[in-house]
């Protein structure tokens, strides 16, 4: 017998997206659903925030416009199909959820509740979690099968890839349709399985985390450590610029997760990248991490 999930995927495109969080992510997330001909509703605790968020969409937008990628008449219809509220009530006509909110495990744990009490029935509800389990924010809600993360890389609007990461109860048809929603959006999506840290996070994080070690035993200066990697390795940042890039506070939230998660003290957050979070240099966002912004 075919479910009516099943049905749902090939019947009815998704045109009405949430994005929960106007931060560095959730900006570049709502950017792209938009210029995709899709209406985005930004919701974020913070007026402040929503605000920033939108002057980002607004510039990034003109900068595509400068470039020719876009004409002037589409980027203005992009920005006018996003919203923003400061109430997670405004996820009521999503057919989709995407929650880019801070990395915490509370946090996310308790917008999901709330999320899957007030989107409506079917709708899936999708995680930018960098390392977070899905299957275990998938448990907080009575729709687990709807659950699945779909992690974007910053900045969204030029990076391709878009990891799909299925929890232990997401179903075929929601897998299926955030592929589909991610080739929609001129990604390219990859399917992974829900383990601490996916694929992206579980091999880049210790990188960064090495990187901060070799910082913190004077192996090398901050910028010799990124040439290195740069021309040595072919990257085209090095792995300390990535780190202030992602936001340190971030990059700390993942290791804690992979240490947890795997049991296994390679994982261990190097205390330097600890002092830089308790001091408040989170990287380019506060203006102060490895490199001075
Ligand atoms: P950020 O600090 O730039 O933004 C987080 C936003 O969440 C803030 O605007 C904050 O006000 C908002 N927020 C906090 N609590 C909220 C709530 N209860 N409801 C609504 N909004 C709330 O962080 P970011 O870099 O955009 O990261 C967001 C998510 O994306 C995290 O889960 C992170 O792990 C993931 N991610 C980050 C990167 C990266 O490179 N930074 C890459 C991929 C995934």
């Amino acid at each position: 017998m075919i479910s009516e999930h099943t049905m749902d995927v090939s019947t009815s495109a998704i045109t009405n997206v949430a994005v929960v969080g106007a931060g560095q992510m959730g900006n570049g997330i709502a950017h792209v659903f938009a210029t995709s001909g899709h209406h985005v509703t930004i919701i974020d605790v913070s007026a402040d925030a929503l605000t920033r968020g939108m002057d980002t969409i607004a510039r990034n937008l003109d900068r595509q416009v400068k470039k020719g990628a876009v004409t002037a008449e589409s980027a203005a219809a992009a920005l006018a199909r996003v919203h923003t509220s400061t109430s997670l009530d405004a996820v009521a006509n999503a057919q989709c959820v995407v929650e880019a909110a801070t990395e915490r495990v509370d946090l996310k744990f308790k917008i999901f509740e709330e999320l899957d009490r007030l989107a409506p029935a079917g709708a899936i509800l999708a995680s930018n979690t960098s390392s977070i389990a899905i299957t275990e924010i998938a448990a907080r809600t009575k729709r687990p099968e709807f659950v699945i993360g779909m992690h974007f890389m910053n900045p969204v609007p030029v990076m391709q890839l878009v990891e799909v990461i299925r929890g232990l109860a997401t179903s075929d048809a929601t897998t299926q349709q955030v592929m589909a929603l991610a080739k929609a959006l001129g990604k390219t999506p990859v399917e992974v399985n829900d383990y601490p840290g996916f694929v992206a996070n579980r091999i880049l994080m210790p990188m960064i985390n090495e990187a901060i070690f070799c910082v913190m035993e004077g192996v090398g200066s901050v910028e010799s450590i990124d040439t290195v990697m740069k021309l040595g390795m072919n990257h085209p940042m090095g792995p300390l610029a990535l780190a202030d890039f992602i936001g340190l506070d971030t990059c700390l939230a993942i290791l804690e997760v992979l240490h947890k998660g795997l049991g296994d003290p390679k994982y261990r957050p190097c205390p330097l990248l600890r002092k830089y979070v308790a001091a408040g240099w989170y990287g380019k966002k506060a203006g102060r991490g490895f490199y001075t912004y």
